[in-house]
């Protein structure tokens, strides 16, 4: 297969030079900005082999696609929910390593993310809704919604869901996926400095090439085009989950954002309007944004407490922030927007 054909000509070098951290000399910025999984994606790489890296990694994002996305009609996902009920399917290693981490998160956060939502997001259908579905269909499928029901076998690698009807929908975890995916090509190519934001999904590798951590920007989620705040970081990845991504709004001016509360059926209303995860783990971060985002404040800080070293933002309906205290020492606000520290469970 021709890569430079999937990822166009070689042509996108910027000629931004920063100096190395130990030997002075400089080093090129590889940008590259491109689109799959239904969103943009922006690489910045450094060092020599950054093209290849880039090349691969993007290889490797649609090659992901293809196995995991359900709006593609024989992906694995989709064959997996087109035999909901009837039979197990078989699947791939990577497609069988995010489902089983996917359960995991929907075990441990209790359901706040569940990966089984498909079926709720094909009933809500924000790409064309003008109007909340009606509550009656809404509790028709919500014992659908229960993610015990998707069965991995090992040893025969296969994937089934127990009912039909049910669907999995691995839009809040599998952005996340594909950061990690692109950091491990990264270190196997030998690059030691990279950034890389898979639709809003920020995941750094190593320091920017003169020694200093990486400026990670947080959007604020009522002002439009503003940062709330900024986190500096080394080789961490930092996922945010907003009511403000993608919304409605129906006849009467009310907004229906897209990140669902499992149990009611009705996007969340945990009082939290923009969760975000710094934490080592893409998947992982980009799993427990949702859940948080869901959860709400105690009980998404209960679920944070299983998982050290993870750090979070999380701003409530009356534009309050909150920290975790670890963060303190690298966050930094734009404006003079007043923070609370809040100590993990
Ligand atoms: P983003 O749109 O930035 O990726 P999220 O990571 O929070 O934001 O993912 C939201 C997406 O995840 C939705 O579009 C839907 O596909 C799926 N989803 C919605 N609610 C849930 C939930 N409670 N658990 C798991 N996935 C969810
Ligand atoms: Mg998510």
């Amino acid at each position: 297969m021709n890569i430079s054909k999937i990822c166009g000509k070689r042509n996108r070098y910027k000629k931004i030079y920063q100096k190395r951290e130990r030997t002075g000399s400089e080093v090129a910025m590889f940008e590259h900005k491109d689109f799959a999984m239904n969103t943009e994606i922006t690489f910045k790489i450094f060092g020599e082999n950054a093209p290849e890296a880039c090349d691969d990694a993007m290889l490797g994002i649609r090659q992901l696609e293809k196995k995991l996305s359900r709006f593609i009609p024989d992906s694995e996902i989709s064959r997996l929910n087109q035999a909901a009920g009837k039979r197990p399917v078989k699947i791939s290693p990577e497609t069988r390593d995010l489902l089983s981490l996917a359960i995991c998160y929907s075990k441990a956060s209790k359901g706040s993310f569940n990966i089984l939502t498909g079926a709720l997001m094909d009933l809500w259908d924000y790409k064309h809704a003008a109007d909340a579905p009606e509550k009656t269909k809404i509790l028709q499928i919500s014992p659908f919604i229960d993610y015990r029901d998707l069965i991995l076998d090992e040893h025969n690698q296969t994937a089934m869901l127990r009912k039909s009807g049910q669907s999995v929908d691995l839009g809040g975890i599998g952005k996340g996926f594909a950061a990690d995916f692109c950091m491990d090509i990264f270190k196997e190519r030998g690059i030691a400095s990279a950034f890389v934001n898979i639709g809003g999904n920020v995941s750094v590798l190593g320091n920017k090439p003169d020694g200093s951590p990486w400026c990670v920007g947080i959007r604020h989620p009522r002002r439009e085009n503003e940062l709330l705040a900024a986190v500096k970081v080394t080789g961490k990845t930092v996922v945010t989950s907003g009511d403000y991504e993608r919304y409605f709004v129906d006849h009467e001016g009310k907004k229906w954002h897209h990140i669902m509360n499992p149990i009611t059926g009705f996007p969340a209303e945990s009082d939290l309007i923009s969760v975000t995860i710094i934490a080592d783990n893409s998947t992982m971060a980009d799993a427990l944004s949702t859940a948080v985002f869901v959860a709400g404040i105690d009980e998404g800080l209960m679920c944070l407490s299983k998982f050290p070293e993870t750090d979070a933002i999380l701003v409530d309906k009356h534009e309050q922030v909150f920290i975790t205290s670890e963060l303190e020492k690298y966050f930094q606000c734009i404006e003079n927007i007043k923070v609370n520290v809040i100590e993990r469970k």
